[in-house]
């Protein structure tokens, strides 16, 4: 058992933080879970509030915080599309002042920061699959700027603490990861696809569901997310994190709808949003050569363990 190591997990009641919570505590550490259940909740947590290794705070992170701790997991931030244009305001403060406060703690602390980054900072991207040095494209102003812009900033000023304070720090690119513990509401497609399915109601398909993403199970991201915390001597590095498998909408869809024996339509009930990305798949070939990772669930099972989920709820 590891007890002397302590981890900080920013976001640690949303659905990646808090299945990054279950792994931490499964090594043996001490984890603090910081957050402010904007988007998050306690029954995502419910199930650790007894273990005395396990502290959750209530905490808004964009307002200073004391701490000891050895990995700072910054995953704090609305995700969803929907969510983080409502939030649209909280989003970007979290990722900027919020970043900013996460960082000045880890630098005080001495600890390994990782930065919980996104695919969208390739925006609607114009090469693919998507490396690391890829700059993207990105719409300054438009309605996913709160987010891609916010999360572009968050890297940024990581950046700069790893030159000019020596920070341990480290940048994940999360691309779309789905599993258990999902909010149903939250407006993702898998979350949406699968609630719909179960419920006999039409699949609503934004556009002619032709934009592809490539999804990874959430037992997979968490791997990649402490490897890339615990990795020594890669700080600054920034690291695609994803499964490779790529798909159009309309087949997610369809998929789903095979799995859990619906016979809901797949219908087209919108335009897509005009910055929606129309491709997305991450090159992960830096992942496995840095840190010897790649994900192993297969869509069939990750979707079946989700659909799972969904009708326990
Ligand atoms: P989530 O909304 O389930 O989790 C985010 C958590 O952060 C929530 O529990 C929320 O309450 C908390 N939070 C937000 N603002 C806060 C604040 N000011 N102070 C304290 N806590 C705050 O989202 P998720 O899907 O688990 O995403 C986690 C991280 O991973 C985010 O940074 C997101 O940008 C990144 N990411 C996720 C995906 C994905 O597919 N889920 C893809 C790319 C990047
Ligand atoms: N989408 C869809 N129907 C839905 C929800 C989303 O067709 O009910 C599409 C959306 O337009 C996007 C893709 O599915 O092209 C992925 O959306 P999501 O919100 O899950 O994540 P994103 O990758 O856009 O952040």
């Amino acid at each position: 058992m590891n007890t002397s190591i302590k981890c900080l997990v920013t976001g640690g009641a949303g659905f990646i933080g808090s299945h990054l919570c279950d792994a931490l505590i499964d090594k043996g550490y001490e984890v603090f879970c910081v957050d402010n259940l904007i988007t998050g909740s306690k029954k995502n947590i419910a199930h650790l509030l007894n273990n005395s290794q396990f502290h959750f705070i209530l905490h808004d992170i964009t307002k200073p915080f004391p701490s000891t701790i050895n990995y700072l997991y910054h995953l704090a931030s609305p995700a969803s599309p929907p969510v983080y244009r409502k939030y649209s305001i909280e989003t970007l403060l979290v990722n900027s002042l919020g970043t900013y406060n996460m960082l000045e703690l880890a630098k005080k602390e001495n600890s390994v920061f990782l930065l919980a980054s996104t695919s969208e900072v390739y925006g609607n991207p114009l090469t693919h699959p998507q490396k690391e040095n890829y700059y993207g494209n990105v719409n300054p102003t438009g309605t996913r700027a709160c987010y891609d812009e916010g999360k572009r900033f968050a890297e940024a000023i990581t950046m700069e603490y790893v030159r000019k304070f020596k920070l341990q720090g480290r940048i994940a690119r999360i691309f779309n990861t789905y599993g258990p513990r999902m909010q149903p509401t939250d407006g993702r497609v898998v979350s949406n696809f699968v609630t719909q399915a179960i419920a006999g109601k039409p699949l609503t398909m934004y556009g002619d569901g032709s934009q592809t993403r490539s999804f990874c199970y959430i037992s997979d991201m968490v791997s990649g997310l402490i490897a890339a915390c615990e990795k020594k001597g890669i700080d600054g590095e920034v690291i695609n994190l994803g499964n490779p498998q790529e798909l159009t909408i309309k087949r997610i869809g369809e998929i789903i709808l095979s799995l859990t024996g619906s016979s809901s339509p797949l219908v087209r009930v919108k335009k897509k949003e005009i910055d929606d990305p129309q491709m997305r798949k991450p090159d992960i070939s830096k992942a496995k050569q840095l840190l010897g990772w790649q994900p192993s669930v297969s869509l069939d099972l990750g979707l079946k363990e989700t659909i799972k989920y969904f009708k326990n709820l």
